[in-house]
């Protein structure tokens, strides 16, 4: 299972739950010399890539201290105490300069990163994103406030009180297969020859393995039987879940329903690796959880080897 964690995903840090309503704790703790702040711009994180890739962790002084009020606790990542950090949006040359680091957006650089580091730059972008989208009671409409360290919004129209929690959007993604081959579509707007696996979003009252059912028939045609949980990688950008299944196909014949793919093919495994090296097909980037599902239902299990051909054409 250990192969199974995927980028932006991982328990690399305690996130302090406890610790979310202890006033004096907080205090304490942006005072103590262990208080880290991990700002976001835009939908980019800070990094230095040179010698690198890592995260640049500021300190208390590097920030206005008003930013401190807004921060959001994200846990404990070291011997470091880390705070999410909202330093604005605007125009990408118009980000604020610290001593050392770029904004960067993090599907161009997560790959490179070790996991750690990865998954809380993901974690902090998340929760600045869901800050952003949530100023007002959606309710009553009066603005909202943080609580709990950042980790609650409370209407401040008394009359109301509602208590808004990060939101999380599930999204399922499924690579499915019928007699040895998989099901690989592709979308207008993707570069192209990228073919990826079929996802969408869950629908309210619905599970995820009728989401899986529902989503492939939409956009596929193809009917599925037995659904299997693969693994799960956040995806915040703003604030999706993605959850990762392989299935089996029952009904294997492709028509492109609701019009989302402009093609959707079975592909062998012979037929991937060759079309991946004649570059007449290319798969999502490797930090997806797409190009992990498809890399492993052509290894069935074992890991490495179209994972070795997409590493060795990515680098190519
Ligand atoms: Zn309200």
């Amino acid at each position: 299972m250990a192969d199974r964690v995927n980028v932006f995903a991982g328990s690399h840090f305690d996130r302090l739950g406890h610790r979310r309503r202890d006033r004096d704790w907080l205090d304490e703790a942006l005072q103590n010399g262990r208080a880290a702040f991990i700002p976001v711009y835009n939908d980019r994180s800070l990094v230095l890539t040179d010698p690198g890739p890592s995260a640049v962790m500021l300190e208390p002084g590097e920030l206005a201290s008003e930013l401190h009020d807004g921060a959001i606790l994200l846990g404990e990542f070291g011997d470091r105490i880390c705070f999410a950090v909202d330093v604005g949006e605007g125009e990408p040359g118009q980000a604020p300069a610290f001593s050392s680091g770029s904004f960067r957006g993090l599907r161009t650089v997560g790959l490179t990163f070790p996991q750690d580091q990865a998954a809380l730059l993901a974690y902090a972008q998340a929760m600045v994103l869901w800050h952003r989208r949530h100023r007002y009671c959606g309710r009553c409409g009066a603005p909202s406030q943080g609580n709990d360290c950042g980790h609650a919004l409370h209407c401040t129209e008394p009359g109301c009180g509602q208590v808004i929690f990060p939101r999380i959007d599930p999204a399922i993604i499924v690579l499915v297969e019928h007699d040895g081959r998989a099901l690989l579509g592709r979308q207008p707007s993707w570069p192209e020859g990228v073919y990826s696996t079929v996802a969408g979003f869950v629908e309210p009252g619905e599970s995820l393995e009728d989401a899986v059912r529902r989503e492939v028939a939409e956009e596929t045609g193809v009917t599925v039987g037995g659904v299997s949980y693969h693994s799960s990688q956040p995806w915040p950008f703003p604030s999706s879940l993605m959850l990762g299944f392989r299935a089996v196909a029952t009904e294997p014949s492709i028509s492109l329903n609701d019009n989302e793919l402009e093609d959707a093919q079975w592909f062998s495994r012979e037929d991937l690796a060759s079309s991946l090296q004649n570059g007449r097909l290319r798969v999502p980037p490797q930090l997806s959880i797409s190009s992990r599902l498809i890399a492993h239902w052509y290894d069935d299990g074992v890991t490495g080897r179209l994972a070795a051909v997409i590493d060795a054409l990515t680098r190519g």
